[in-house]
């Protein structure tokens, strides 16, 4: 088949490599998108020490199954799925507690950080366990179905803050799981919905995706305007998409006495923390990571219409340009939201 191969750090190569071969319990998929994540554009020179090379990445994808494992009942050839980006282990106490995000020895799809390598979906094919497999509704194309990793790990940050109605919602960082977040909350209706970033265009973005207040990190008395619009308290809850020093205390800082803070961004390996502000405002910092379950809830707002993911969609590319599309996400050129990469 032909896949787009991480030979090595910031060299990627369209190139024939062997069929995945699959196991009793997975299927093989044709894979028909697969969308470009900011972790692989971070992975491409070696920074995050998760994309180790040869690698073939991508977890963001859709196909059609094309061959099923012997022990494989409940999927056949043809049928239309996207699949989970963690491929995780059945027998493990954390997935018996319903946390399997967080099981022992889980494999994310196309990442090596040294104790695995799992090839992903930057190719015609790959095999994907069959417990990890959701079908995509007739109504949902599979460039849609691609953005529904995305949105699942904005939805899980949703559904463990604990946010309510009306409740008063603050966002850092306006990139795709940003405005991932700010979509979710206005359609499960959050209070006022302010979002911060420092890029003017990412303002607007979250403006058109629901935001009704937006600032710049760098606005004066940020923490006081924001307060005028929430109570004279401060936002119920802080969803902090962006992972670094700088907006971790933004978010604490706008959040109430009593708020919850949610840590989904983590660019950066360690922060400074503002320990005497989250123990004296008795703050929750809750962090999220990845997906559980989220997926079958998405499927449903795409087939329902009442999430919207194509605004988020910039391009969509045959998967043999693919080593161009990620050399401009690499150099941030033109404003790129979602490149999706077509084999
Ligand atoms: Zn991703």
């Amino acid at each position: 088949m032909k896949a787009l191969v991480l030979e090595e750090y910031n060299k990627l190569i369209y190139k024939d490599v062997p069929d995945p071969v699959i196991l009793p319990d997975e299927v093989l998929i044709r894979i028909r998108a697969c969308g470009i994540c900011g972790s692989d554009v971070h992975g491409l020179d070696g920074s995050t020490g998760r994309r180790i090379p040869p690698l073939i990445m991508g977890h963001e994808a859709s196909g059609i199954i094309e061959v099923t494992g012997s022990a494989v009942t409940k999927w056949k050839k043809g049928d239309r799925v996207t699949f989970d980006s963690t491929v995780y282990p059945l027998d493990d106490w954390y997935t018996r507690e319903g946390r399997y995000n967080l099981s022992d020895n889980r494999e994310v799809m196309g990442v090596s950080p040294g104790e695995y390598r799992r090839n992903g979906a930057f190719a015609e094919f790959t095999a994907v366990p069959q417990h990890i497999l959701y079908k995509i509704p007739d109504s949902v194309t599979f460039e849609q179905a691609a953005m529904v990793e995305a949105a699942a790990v904005a939805l899980h940050a949703v559904n463990i803050s604990g946010m309510k109605a009306a409740d008063n919602c603050a966002v850092t960082g306006a990139g795709s799981i940003g405005i991932f977040v700010i979509k979710l909350l206005a359609i499960f209706g959050a209070g006022k919905i302010i979002a911060i970033d420092n890029i003017p265009l990412k303002l607007k973005a979250a403006k058109d995706n629901g935001a009704d207040s937006t600032f710049e990190p760098s606005e004066m008395n940020l923490e006081e305007k924001i307060k005028s619009i929430t109570n004279s308290r401060g936002a119920d809850i802080s969803f902090e998409a962006a992972g670094n020093s700088e907006t971790v205390n933004i978010a604490v800082d706008i959040v109430r006495k009593g708020g919850t803070v949610v840590l989904i961004g983590n660019t950066a390996k360690v922060i400074e923390f503002p320990l005497q502000k989250v123990v004296t405002k008795e703050i929750r910092v809750q962090g999220s990571c990845a997906i559980r379950g989220e997926y079958d809830v998405i499927l449903k707002l795409l087939e329902n219409k009442k999430l919207k993911v194509d605004d988020q969609i910039s391009v969509v590319a045959p998967l043999s340009e693919g080593a161009s599309w990620f050399g401009k996400l690499y150099l941030k050129e033109g404003n790129l939201k979602k490149v999706i990469l077509i084999p």
